[in-house]
């Protein structure tokens, strides 16, 4: 997917969480760059209604699974789709994801185990489905949503990013030279649903720091037609997660906890 080849991408790109947000926005610009898509989300109604938008306003073909990524048997059909050699999903990305609200000791396990499943166990399940076709095409790219959470001790949530970054960074290596890259995105704050549906408020996060869904893909998808590892968006960021590698855990997590109480 290098620029030259963005401007007739084809193939099918599969999206998780592709009726808001971060995942909307990777379906646009996708369709934008010539992909056909394949949306995946919970809510029918609103993948019906993003997959005829992009089909009319792209003039691609768009295909919907509805799904719960956290149920077995609806993955199993994800999985499905991303493994077939019949209009082979040529980009993945694995998006899905929320936030818990409380703190580890104060979730349930049944709470923390759906969101380890959505954030760890469902993107290695549509990797090793799709990496198969990927690899006997010789062709592929995989995209990971992580967080900037993933450098900072942050309950599970900054874990479960830190297994997608650090996968990712392996898998870009191994699989490169058989032709699929797989890059992780580690955004910072961006104005979603994300932090509605946890319904937090958002007044107490540094303004400077927000960006938009449009910029975050933009430069996500820079980084993946360079083929990088891992992806952090704007120069904020980055000085924020070198500031990361030097600071004491204390300091860091002292960081995350304060704008994680002020919006409690
Ligand atoms: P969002 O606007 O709330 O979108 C989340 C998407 O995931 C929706 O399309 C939702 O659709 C889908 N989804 C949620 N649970 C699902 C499930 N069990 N099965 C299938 N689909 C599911 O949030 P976002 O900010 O775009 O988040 C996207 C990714 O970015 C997440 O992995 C998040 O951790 C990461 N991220 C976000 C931020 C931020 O500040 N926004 C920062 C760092 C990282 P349905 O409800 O229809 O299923």
């Amino acid at each position: 997917m290098s620029t030259a080849a963005a401007a007739r991408a084809s193939g099918f790109a599969l999206v998780t969480g592709a009726t808001s947000g971060i995942g909307a926005e990777f379906a646009r610009q996708l369709a934008e760059r010539g992909h056909d898509l394949v949306l995946v989300a919970r809510d029918a109604g609103r993948l019906e209604k993003s997959a005829a938008a992009l089909a009319g306003e792209y003039g691609i073909g768009v295909e919907i699974l509805v799904a719960d990524l956290t149920d077995a048997v609806a993955i199993a059909a994800v999985e499905r789709r991303a493994a077939s050699i019949v209009n082979p999903v040529e980009v993945l990305v694995n998006n899905a994801g929320f936030g818990l609200v409380r703190h580890f000791d104060e979730n349930s396990i049944d709470d923390e185990i759906t969101h380890l499943d959505l954030h760890v166990t469902a993107p290695m399940r549509l990797m090793h489905a799709a990496i198969g076709q990927m690899l006997a095409r010789r062709s592929g790219t995989i995209v990971n949503i992580a967080s900037v959470a993933a450098f900072t001790p942050r309950d599970t949530y900054g874990a479960a990013k830190a297994w997608v970054i650090s996968f990712s960074r392996w898998a870009n290596v191994y699989y490169r030279g058989r032709g699929v890259r797989v890059t992780a995105v580690a955004p910072g704050f961006v104005r979603t649903e994300f932090h509605e549906r946890m319904d937090v408020t958002t007044d107490g996060f540094p303004r400077f720091l927000w960006l938009s869904a449009e910029q975050l893909v933009r430069s996500a998808l820079r980084d993946v037609d360079r083929g990088k590892s891992v992806s952090v968006p704007t120069l904020r960021y980055k000085t924020l997660v070198a500031l990361t590698r030097i600071l004491p855990d204390r300091v860091t997590a002292a960081g995350s906890l304060r704008s994680r109480e002020s919006s409690r």
